[in-house]
């Protein structure tokens, strides 16, 4: 169930030991949630060379570089066409039920109902938004869109923005809200910092040399852990706002210069004294 990358990935495996199978993906082509839950000025933040399903890990001449949203998209679709994976796209599975013989699953979906000795999840961890309670309490007038939906700035009503959340999705829109010249009022949360570089390496090389990339569920302190926010950082060359102490820099320093502007300045809400990493 699930044509994303960890459903791709399972059905290479199956491919070469020659094990019957089929991917049952809801959308109708590969690349579902980079394709349609991301905004578009999307990069990764994790540097091309961590890019490594199997069969398929980058060669490219950049590295160091992050993927666009398109590219991500093509990579996902000529994963499919090079290993010509058996992805059954517009195929929603609505139930998983287990035989009654204990021999296998019965599986429905908005099609056909199938039986399968084996059934994989594969269906992702972010299907499915989530939104504050206090948002209903928000008035009726005041536009409201989830990161998912969320596609650039021309989509949002004139005037002023408040983000809710400071990991990775509301740190890199609130830059680009800020760059394209609106008031952001930013919601700071507990998700941990780290710099993109330290010594002169990306933060991933760390990551994956100390074995944290490695760590399974049964490592993390709670399952809860899994589905804490990544810190923040940015797949944009440039300097980027996506970090605390960086827009708090900034504000100082537009205070500071650009007083009379009060238009270009970005707000800091949240006591950032909150946020555990926060050095700046
Ligand atoms: C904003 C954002 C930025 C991210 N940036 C990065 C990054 O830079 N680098 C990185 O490595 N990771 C990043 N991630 C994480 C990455 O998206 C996930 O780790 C990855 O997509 C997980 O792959 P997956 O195959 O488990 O799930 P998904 O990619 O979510 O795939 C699940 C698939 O299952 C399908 N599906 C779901 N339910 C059903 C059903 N009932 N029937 C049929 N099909 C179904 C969905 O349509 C989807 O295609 C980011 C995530 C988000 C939200």
């Amino acid at each position: 169930m699930g044509g994303g990358q960890a459903g791709l990935a399972v059905s290479y495996h199956l491919k070469q030991l020659g094990r019957e199978h089929v991917i049952f993906e809801q959308a109708e082509k590969a690349g579902n949630a980079w394709r349609n839950d991301r905004w578009d000025s999307f990069t990764l933040v994790t540097p091309n060379w961590t890019i490594k399903l199997p069969g398929a890990e980058y060669d490219g001449n950049d590295p160091d570089g992050f993927l666009k949203k398109a590219e991500v998209v093509a990579y996902f679709e000529q994963y499919v066409e090079k290993f010509n994976l058996p992805v059954q796209f517009n195929t929603s599975v609505l139930e998983v039920a287990p035989l009654e013989d204990g021999k296998g699953y019965q599986v429905k979906t908005d099609g056909k109902t199938f039986q399968a000795k084996n059934v994989v999840m594969a269906t992702g961890s972010f299907q499915k938004p989530k939104i504050p309670a206090f948002s209903a309490d928000i008035q009726a007038d005041i536009s409201q869109l989830h990161s998912g939906q969320y596609r650039n700035p021309s989509q949002l009503p004139e005037g002023a923005v408040l983000v809710v959340g400071s990991a990775q999705s509301g740190m890199q829109i609130a830059e680009e809200l800020y760059q394209s010249g609106r008031i952001v009022y930013l919601c700071t949360c507990s998700a941990p910092r780290v710099p993109r570089r330290y010594r002169g390496r990306d933060i991933f090389s760390w990551l994956l040399d100390t074995g944290f990339l490695e760590q399974t569920m049964d490592k993390l302190p709670s399952p809860k852990a899994r589905l804490g926010g990544n810190p923040h950082l940015s797949g944009k060359k440039r300097r980027s706002l996506a970090e605390l102490s960086s827009v708090c820099a900034r504000r100082r320093k537009t205070s500071r210069s650009y007083g009379g502007r009060a238009k270009r300045k970005s707000y800091v809400l949240a006591r950032l004294e909150r946020n555990p990493c926060q050095s700046g």
